[in-house]
């Protein structure tokens, strides 16, 4: 284990004691709550060596996938080389805390999950580069949080029951959709957002509202990305199920949004 490692694991434990969790500070293995590093191979290709903050804070619904999807992003960070910390604890959303990660990933947060210095001290580290990464609830995380919700790109409004639709491929040339077929049908829960985000982002995935019913929106972004200061943004509505966390499709858009979402080195 390199110094450098070796400094992130023990504040990977200091964190883990900080927060009175019992778990045992891992280097392998499932991501337990609320951190763990997974060293990363040495002859990892690409994105080798990026720090990878996973955040599962809910103070609203709560979704069951959110295990699965740390497990996916766990996988992920031992095939791709990623150091990976998962936490629920708000304090990490420090200057100094933050910028040990190359991306942060909201991964189906809701309420009002940070502090106002805590908010703060999260907005330096995007525009100052930071990644974000938001994974499905996400946008319905932090209404009264003005910053977050442009960071985002729309605010969720509701949903209909879960059901199949047909989603258009508007990028194929992004990391997060370039293993996409042009069309195609996927089962989520297709959320309505309270304003369109296309005017202020690059979409990636729209969804076709004549394939189900209950849209709202006509126009129907459903993933897109853009710049924020220095930082790189993506949001995906996709990932209500657990189903979504092992199936290729949604595999390789996770995989490829935190590829692209971190830090310019
Ligand atoms: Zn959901």
């Amino acid at each position: 284990m390199s110094s450098a490692v070796a400094t992130r694991t023990l504040l990977a434990c200091f964190l883990l004691v900080w927060t009175a969790s019992s778990l045992a500070c891992s280097g392998s293995g499932p991501v337990p709550l609320d951190a763990s590093f997974a060293d990363a191979p040495s002859d990892s290709p690409g994105s080798q060596n990026t720090r990878v903050l996973v955040f599962t804070r809910t103070l609203a619904y709560r979704h069951e996938s959110i295990a699965d999807g740390v497990a996916l992003i766990s996988r992920l960070a031992v095939a791709n080389g990623w150091r990976l910390t998962r936490t629920e604890e708000p304090a990490t959303f420090n200057d100094a805390s933050l910028a040990e990660f190359d991306v942060t990933v909201w991964l189906s947060t809701t309420g009002d999950v940070l502090e106002e210095e805590q908010q703060a001290a999260f907005q330096r580290y995007v525009e100052s580069g930071g990644g974000f990464v938001g994974v499905h609830a996400a946008s319905d995380t932090e209404y009264d949080w003005p910053w977050y919700a442009s960071l985002v790109g729309a605010q969720f409004s509701d949903h209909p029951a879960i059901q199949t639709a047909t989603l258009n491929v508007e990028d194929a040339t992004h990391p997060a959709s370039a293993h996409l077929a042009t069309t195609f049908s996927w089962e989520d829960e297709w959320y309505n957002f309270r304003e369109n985000p296309r005017a202020h982002v690059d979409v990636l995935l729209s969804v076709d509202e004549s394939s189900y019913a209950g849209g709202t929106m006509g126009d129907h972004p459903i993933a897109w990305t853009h710049s924020v200061g220095q930082g790189r943004a993506f949001y995906t509505a996709l990932g209500h199920s657990a189903d979504a966390y092992t199936d290729p499709t949604f595999v390789g858009h996770l995989e490829g949004a935190i590829g692209w979402a971190r830090r310019a080195p």
